[in-house]
């Protein structure tokens, strides 16, 4: 039983929500910033961004989005590199596609040790893989993204498998808490199950359910 609190309770908390493409993990990691002060930071949203300026990176960055594949590990590390310090000065950061690989894990693990922090807990989400194409292909309708073709679904899918999955195996052989939580079902309902699958950190206190430091249970498996 871990709490969610840094391992220096004095320090932010550093975690990660982990998850294939279309797990769910941008729409969780808002609700965990809004409801515990966890500051939300996405890559994927970042890299967006970079693309709708239309620099130089930006429109390279676009062809390697859309095709489903990964960009470098270097840019993403330099990326997060730049935002870290601001995240990490408030009660804690959740990263949120970040990281993707293990060297760019090990990159953030250094980055964090030169303030003195680690990792502290890794939400994993868990959906069964034809649900996540479903999801993706309903997404492709209603928000229209560059990288929701079948063909850039599939290859994010075989990246995943390829290069993240092993991330977590990376943390896990760390000793880090590795938090799985059934990505089934509605935002809300899977929202709850985190809720109740993490010691509850401050700004959750006041919500129903076993307070103070240590797991306190929930059905995530
Ligand atoms: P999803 O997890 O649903 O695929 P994201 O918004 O997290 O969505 O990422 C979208 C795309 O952005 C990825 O397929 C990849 O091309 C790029 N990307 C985001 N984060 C990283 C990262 N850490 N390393 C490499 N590429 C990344």
């Amino acid at each position: 039983m871990v709490a969610v609190q840094a391992q220096d309770p004095a320090q932010a908390v550093i975690g990660i929500i982990f998850g294939p493409p279309g797990s769910g993990k941008g729409t969780q990691a808002s609700r965990i910033e809004s409801e515990a002060m966890l500051k939300h930071l996405s890559t994927g949203e970042i890299l967006r961004a970079e693309v709708a300026k239309g620099t130089p990176t930006g429109k390279e960055v676009g062809r390697i989005m859309a095709a489903g594949d990964l960009v470098p590990d270097e840019l993403i590390v330099d990326i997060v590199r730049g935002r870290l310090p601001e995240a990490e000065a408030g009660a804690g950061v959740l990263l949120d596609g970040f990281p993707r690989t293990v060297r760019q894990a090990q990159a953030l693990d250094a980055m964090l040790a030169e303030e003195g922090h680690r990792v502290d807990l890794v939400i994993a989400l868990e959906v069964p893989e034809a649900e996540l194409v479903e999801r993706l292909l309903h997404r492709a309708e209603v928000e229209g993204r560059a990288d929701d073709t079948r063909e850039a679904i599939a290859e994010r899918m075989h990246e995943y498998h390829k290069l993240t999955e092993a991330v977590l195996d990376y943390y896990r052989r760390q000793g880090v808490d590795v938090v799985r939580i059934d990505g089934t079902g509605s935002p809300d309902q899977v929202f709850e199950r985190i809720r109740r699958a993490l010691p509850s950190p401050p700004a959750w206190e006041d919500a129903s359910g076993p307070k103070g430091p240590g797991r306190v249970g929930g059905d995530a498996n």
